[in-house]
């Protein structure tokens, strides 16, 4: 290319100070990708301090550090690009001292409040190894093996939910017609995949209807002489389902949330009584949402029920099992889960409890051509009958994060992962059992998986709360309580409990704060378990109760 005129006076005015340091930066920048093993190799370097910064930040103990959220924000004013290259080892040195230092130490086994927690070790060379190879699972030619790698642990999991003939999976493994599953960033995702696929499904191509994908949804409903479309679940719903009501063009309004029985299931004569109002209303509905494992409580809905409502009523049926799907790994625990394998669609999450980590969900059809209903083309790519995975997926680029999963599914095993199944459950048995017998605490609902719910009764509640006589106020008093105890906590950071809430039967309106326990971690004992227990009853002590 030649230069203009104007261009040639303004580059020959640009001072030979400042061209000598444009071909420094040149030089540096060219260093940053040398490859691995010659001299220069900055990576080596920065590997060796990022290796000292995991390793100490793996050990700690405590949960978090005390640091106010004030203090860390004032950390992050600066909104302006360095002109120059950064030095690397100040920049790394910054990373640890600001961020990696006041980071959530998820693994940490007193940590035991979110459903993020440890990670098996060979999950962080993988790391290395994905970024090393830089793939693109949106399309064949930025992603040749890595392609396949991904359908086939897709299989592996549709088979452990589904449980399919050989001969299903050899015609459907590596078909390019065929969607067993999708991988996505996460049960969000997946969770909104599965409902557009319901969508585009249910409301498909008639006559000379061309299919909502093409004509929107107010052509859909009006030729399918619907008033409007809804999508059915119960009131512990995951707030993604709201952001795919959202952007289904259905609006939240129609996301029906019914009510749940006092172990936080969905209460099947309302939700059949709702699905007959639906349909004596004449609204459309796109699916019906059962919950294995709701993200409040751990708590599985009856899915053989919903499963013979969505039968009855021809309509798509999703399980939700972000959290609780890895459940069908324990042949102990799985019958919990019965009726899964009669839905349309399900999800589960690899970052929780496949122990993979973060940005790893799934999404499963029992009908492998299901996702055609999404499918869509671009000239330079996603050509018609290729495997590129983008063409029927919600995102376009994104990561080879099927390594990990791959290698979750070989290296863990189903009896690797049914004992971490099992451990999380019968540890959380024991903390139930545990909290029922301190008079501190009040166990809220029997456990279904691996989540509890409990809450504190200071004292002077306690002879009253035995009795089940506590009146609103009380409750009220409690809950303050409650959040203030949890608040304490989570600012010591020796310890960690989420905090959520409760609609308890009498006090329906107004729902009681209660204290989250998720345990996961297979690093948690049951001395850490007692450890925060005490840690509670601790920071309670310096808690004081307005006087009423
Ligand atoms: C975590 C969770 C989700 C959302 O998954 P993300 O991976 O956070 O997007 C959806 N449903 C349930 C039941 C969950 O536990």
């Amino acid at each position: 290319m030649t230069l203009s005129k104007k261009e040639t006076r303004i580059k020959n005015k640009l001072s030979t100070t400042e061209q000598t340091l444009h071909s420094e930066i040149g030089d540096y920048i060219m260093q940053m990708f040398a490859s691995p093993n010659e001299e220069t190799s900055i990576e080596k370097q920065i590997d060796e301090m990022v290796n000292d910064f995991s390793e100490e930040f793996l050990i700690t103990k405590n949960a978090n550090t005390n640091v106010d959220i004030d203090l860390i924000i004032r950390k992050f004013y600066e909104s302006k690009i360095p002109t120059h290259p950064t030095d690397f080892e100040s920049y790394f040195q910054y990373l640890g001292d600001k961020v990696v230092a006041d980071s959530i130490h998820t693994s940490s086994p007193q940590f035991i409040g979110h459903m993020t927690s440890a990670l098996p070790s060979f999950v962080r060379p993988l790391a290395k190894l994905m970024t090393a190879i830089n793939q693109n699972a949106v399309k064949i030619e930025t992603a040749k093996a890595l392609s396949f790698c991904e359908r086939e642990a897709l299989a592996m999991m549709h088979r452990q939910i589904y449980s399919l003939s050989d001969n299903f999976y050899s015609q459907h493994i590596q078909n390019n017609q065929s969607t067993l599953g999708i991988l996505t960033s996460g049960g969000t995702t997946a969770n909104i995949t599965a409902l557009w696929c319901a969508r585009n499904k249910s409301l498909g191509a008639k006559n000379e209807f061309l299919g909502i994908e093409k004509e929107g949804l107010t052509a859909a409903l009006n030729f399918y002489g619907y008033k409007g479309a809804v999508i059915i679940g119960s009131e512990l719903m995951h707030f993604s389902f709201d952001k795919a009501a959202d952007l289904m063009g259905i609006s939240t309004k129609n996301l029906i949330r019914v009510q749940v029985d006092s172990n936080n299931r969905v209460d099947i004569q309302a939700l059949r009584q709702t699905v007959a109002d639906c349909r004596e209303q004449n609204l459309h509905i796109i699916a019906i949402v059962g919950i294995a494992g709701t993200t409040d409580s751990g708590s599985v809905d009856p899915l053989e029920d919903i499963a013979e409502i969505a039968q009855e009523n021809n309509v798509h049926f999703h399980v939700d099992a972000a959290w609780g799907g890895p459940v069908i790994f324990s042949r102990k625990h799985r019958h919990k889960l019965a009726g899964i394998e009669k839905a349309d669609s399900v999800t589960i999450d690899g970052h929780k409890q496949l122990y993979l980590p973060m940005g790893i969900g799934m999404i499963f059809f029992r009908d492998p051509y299901l996702a055609s209903s999404i499918e869509k083309q671009a000239s330079y790519t996603m050509r018609k009958g290729s495997f590129d995975l983008g063409k029927r997926a919600l995102e376009g680029s994104r990561p080879g994060m099927a390594l990990f999963l791959h290698a979750g599914l070989k290296l863990i095993g189903l009896r690797g992962y049914e004992f971490l199944i099992d451990e999380g459950i019968r540890k959380t048995q024991y903390m139930a059992a545990r909290i029922s017998m301190m008079p501190e605490f009040e166990l809220l609902a029997e456990p279904d998986t691996n989540l509890l719910i409990y809450r504190y009764i200071p004292e002077q509640f306690r002879e009253i709360a035995t009795k089940n006589k506590l009146t609103s106020i009380d409750n009220q008093i409690i809950s303050d309580f409650n959040e203030r105890l949890q608040k304490m906590q989570r600012q010591n950071g020796r310890t960690f409990i989420s905090r959520t809430t409760k609609n308890i039967d009498f006090y329906k309106n107004n729902p009681i704060v209660a204290m989250r326990a998720v345990i996961a971690n297979p690093l948690t004992t049951e001395e850490d378990i007692e450890a925060v227990l005490n840690d509670q009853i601790q920071i309670a002590s310096e808690i004081s109760i307005p006087i009423n």
